[in-house]
């Protein structure tokens, strides 16, 4: 394998407190020196010139929807991590709910045999209760040495408290991570949007922000009772950041994530009744979307996760209460991140690597999150000024669904490394 150098680029790496225009060689799929070369250009290495762009730890997305094995017609593993590089992410966890559902060790290796010739890294997440109907427990232990880096009933929250109360011992002999999707179907029932006054002004059945925040509340206390690390999925209203911010003042091992479209979008973007307005979380209100902001800065908010979800054009062009919930988010993710909250100054560019690679690294377990000498080269290299307008049709996703077509964004990625390898490249 030849050596790769990344000359003159801006690297950023929050754990070493890096942050200086310098050279980085990858030698052998991994992070060999960063700094001047004293002894110049090893023979016969490719040189990449990235002045003027940043160079920072590989982006990892621990919430997205493959759709493979089952919905090949929205997505697949090669397709949906064609996306993810296109977009910057090196590595995605992705979610149990595909058909069959990840609950045996069979379909964790069948995910994971796919995803060897797929451009970036796939973690699968397992399913908590088998079939994801939340009776009985699935063989964590087995799932977990099939590979499985975590454990949810995305879609589903896990609503016998007994069930979390046990996976959450279980994962314990092996250091695994809980995930819950927080939503009391009860309360959420026939819901279509946020609970509020655009809700009642729209005539649409209600989704109380209740519904979210009372599984917060109730999982913070089986985490605190069991004293396992618990991971909340999709943050979306503001009284469950308190909730997370007070347990975490307690000691307590919680964490969560945010997805870009509950920082940068509210419950007004469903007046213009586009199905891609629609998602589970549902948007929330301005108030909501200011304290999500707020606590991502602040690191309350561990991570931002897409929640990456594919549709087709079919299924999402019907009456807005009877389209599927949710959007795609891999090829979008870091242009609206890098316009809204770091271009704002908002966020500065270490906090963003912080919650969109190190942190979800460390929630998971698994490798990358930094430029450490010796790491694998899982690297992003992020054109800080290109400007670009946001084109569904040029998408590698296999799925068009997203509000966010037609926007005129700044940053994005421009080359991707993982394992040294380059997985993606920018045409301009
Ligand atoms: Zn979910």
């Amino acid at each position: 394998m030849q050596d790769i150098i990344l000359k003159n680029g801006r690297i950023i790496d929050p754990t070493q407190d890096l942050d200086d225009q310098t050279d980085l060689l990858i030698r052998d799929g991994r992070i060999e020196h960063i700094g001047i070369l004293n002894d110049g250009i090893p023979e016969g290495a490719t040189v990449i010139d990235i002045d003027g762009k940043w160079c920072v730890p590989g982006l990892v997305d621990m919430h997205v929807h493959l759709r493979e094995p089952g919905r090949e017609d929205k997505e697949t593993i090669q397709t949906g991590t064609m996306a993810a590089v296109a977009g910057g992410f090196t590595a995605v966890a992705c979610m149990p709910n595909t058909n069959p559902v990840n609950d045996s060790a069979a379909v964790t290796r069948f995910i994971m045999e796919k995803a060897r010739s797929a451009p970036a890294v796939v973690y699968p997440i397992a399913a908590v209760t088998r079939g994801l109907e939340g009776i009985q427990l699935t063989e964590m232990v087995e799932l977990h040495e099939a590979g499985a880096v975590a454990f949810s009933d995305d879609g589903h929250c896990i609503m016998n408290a007994d069930n979390l109360r046990r996976a959450l011992d279980y994962v314990k002999i092996f250091g695994g991570l809980i995930i819950d999707h927080c939503e009391d179907p009860v309360i959420s029932k026939g819901g279509v949007m946020r609970e509020g006054f655009i809700c009642t002004t729209l005539g649409f059945p209600p989704i109380p922000s209740l519904a979210e925040e009372l599984m917060v509340a109730r999982d913070i206390r089986i985490a605190e009772y069991t004293g396992s690390a618990i991971h909340i999925a999709h943050v979306s209203s503001r009284e469950s950041v308190r909730l997370i911010r007070d347990a975490k003042n307690r000691g307590i091992r919680v964490s969560a994530e945010v997805t870009p479209h509950h920082l940068f979008l509210t419950d007004e973007a469903v007046k213009t009744f586009d199905t891609n307005t629609k998602m589970n979380p549902p948007l929330g209100t301005e108030e909501d979307r200011e304290i999500l902001e707020e606590a991502v800065i602040s690191g309350v908010i561990d991570c931002i996760a897409t929640d990456h979800a594919p549709h087709t054009d079919t299924e999402k062009q019907v009456e807005y209460s009877l389209a599927p919930n949710g959007i795609i988010g891999l090829e979008t993710a870091l242009p609206l991140v890098m316009t809204r909250l770091v271009h704002t100054r908002k966020m500065n560019p270490s906090q963003m690597i912080r919650s969109m690679s190190t942190n979800p690294s460390r929630l998971l377990g698994i490798e990358g999150g930094s430029l450490l000498k010796g790491a694998p080269a899982h690297i992003t290299v992020i054109d800080p000024d290109r400007l670009w307008m946001v084109d569904p049709m040029r998408f590698y996703s296999k799925s068009q669904n997203t509000p966010f077509g037609g926007l005129s964004l700044r940053g994005s990625c421009n080359l991707t490394l993982v394992h040294g390898k380059i997985a993606f490249q920018s045409s301009n």
